[in-house]
């Protein structure tokens, strides 16, 4: 028997319900698929409140160590604790682990009705860079002595135009981030017969930041990848199976709306990402069916994309989808492919079935609303 060890944190708010719904429904998945000679070695580790509670810390020193030695693991929602000096946990993980690649597919789902009229067409991978951007955290409000530190730097220093009262922050791009973060889109995309990697960046007016993500894009693809990329322009008289392409982030928001089957695996900047990803996943069925991973070159943490959605926690509303999508990515990665299609047919079927929770009851037509523990049995019952 092959045991994959799978560690995972519960989560707050929902997280303990969609766990709940989810477990069976991965584990059912990999019996159906090999029977016995296969299964999930589930180990939990503690995170948040739960942590909190049982040992008096919100990330147990413990649950790092684990982490830190784990090929796959699974985590729900983390709230960020209230108070001042407390950090998100989200974010901590993030940069202790270096999760550098935030993996995010968004495919449509059938059935579910939509803001655009053909969400079939669209099937993405978006791959954001998670650790460098405006997101580094390097950020002083307006009138501190930090602001008005750099403000004065730059001005004398540099004889950058910048107003003495600005607030301020800083956009990190550097080529190893992103180099390794198309690398690994790349890689992916060639792995999965996928037709395209389009770097989308705002490089027409940031050129230094996000224009060199797109030049160190390409460069990456040049370098490494030449047998088997070309770009839009060496198309018509090439023959490679992966076109290397780049678009303007504004651009590329009107993009995804009118000629979604033109976009396939995307890899973009941690800003361009974190708006791009949630504005595709609302043309095909929202949060509910969204799961993710975040990953370093060691460590890939699976997780669903929506957080702990508080004001319907313990109320047995949430949708396990995402948590249970998360699961399937999981399982692919491992390569247990048969069961993270069991997994995605379950779940197709299940919406099928028209009897799912309530934020997908009111995107499907003639559909009965079930709470989050029926909705994971409904699923469990198609694998
Ligand atoms: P949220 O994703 O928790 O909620 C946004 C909306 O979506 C709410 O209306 C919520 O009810 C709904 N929703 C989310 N997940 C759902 C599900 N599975 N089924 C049905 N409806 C769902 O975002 P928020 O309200 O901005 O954040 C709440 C808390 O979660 C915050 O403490 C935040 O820091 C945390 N958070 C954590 C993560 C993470 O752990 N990766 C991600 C985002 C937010």
């Amino acid at each position: 028997m092959v045991q994959q060890t799978v560690y995972f944190i519960e989560g707050d708010g929902i997280g303990p319900e969609v766990w709940a719904a989810a477990r069976p429904v991965l584990d059912a998945a990999v019996q159906r698929a090999y029977g016995k000679a296969k299964k999930l070695a589930w180990e939990e580790v503690l995170a948040g409140q739960k942590a909190f509670r049982e040992v008096g810390e919100y990330l147990p020193q413990a649950t790092m160590d684990v982490l830190a030695g784990a090929r796959v693991a699974m985590k729900g929602p983390l709230q960020t604790p209230v108070g001042k000096g407390f950090r998100s946990l989200n974010v901590t993980m993030r940069q202790v682990f270096d999760l550098y690649a935030c993996v995010r597919p968004i495919r449509y789902f059938q059935g579910i009705e939509s803001p655009v009229k053909r969400p079939d067409l669209v099937d993405m991978v978006v791959f954001r860079e998670n650790t460098e951007d405006v997101y580094a955290g390097i950020e002083y409000a307006s009138g501190t002595p930090e602001a008005k530190r750099l403000i004065d730097f730059l001005r004398s220093e540099l004889k950058a135009e910048v107003d003495a009262a600005a607030g301020i922050g800083i956009k990190p791009i550097t080529q190893l981030g992103s180099k390794r973060l198309v690398d690994k889109a790349i890689r992916f995309a060639l792995d999965n017969n996928r037709s395209s990697v389009t770097l989308v960046h705002k490089g027409n007016i940031m050129k230094y930041t996000e224009g060199a993500f797109m030049n160190w894009g390409y460069e990456v693809a040049r370098e490494r990848f030449a047998d088997q990329t070309m770009t839009e322009s060496e198309q018509e008289s090439g023959d490679k199976p992966l076109v290397i392409k780049d678009r303007i982030a504004d651009a590329m928001f009107q993009a995804v709306l009118q000629a979604p089957q033109d976009y396939d695996v995307i890899a973009t900047t941690n800003l361009n990402g974190d708006y791009l990803s949630d504005a595709l996943v609302a043309q095909v069925g929202g949060l509910g069916l969204a799961p993710g991973v975040n990953k370093s070159d060691s460590l890939a943490l699976y997780e669903p994309t929506h957080g702990t959605a508080p004001t319907i926690a313990g109320q047995d509303k949430a949708n396990p989808g995402s948590l249970i999508l998360s699961g399937a990515m999981l399982l692919e990665d491992i390569g247990w492919t048969e069961a993270a299609e069991n997994v995605r047919q379950a779940v197709d079927a299940a919406i099928a079935g028209k009897r799912v929770t309530g934020d997908l009851a009111g995107q499907i037509t003639g559909s009965t609303a079930v709470g989050c523990k029926e909705f994971g049995e409904v699923i469990l019952a198609n694998i």
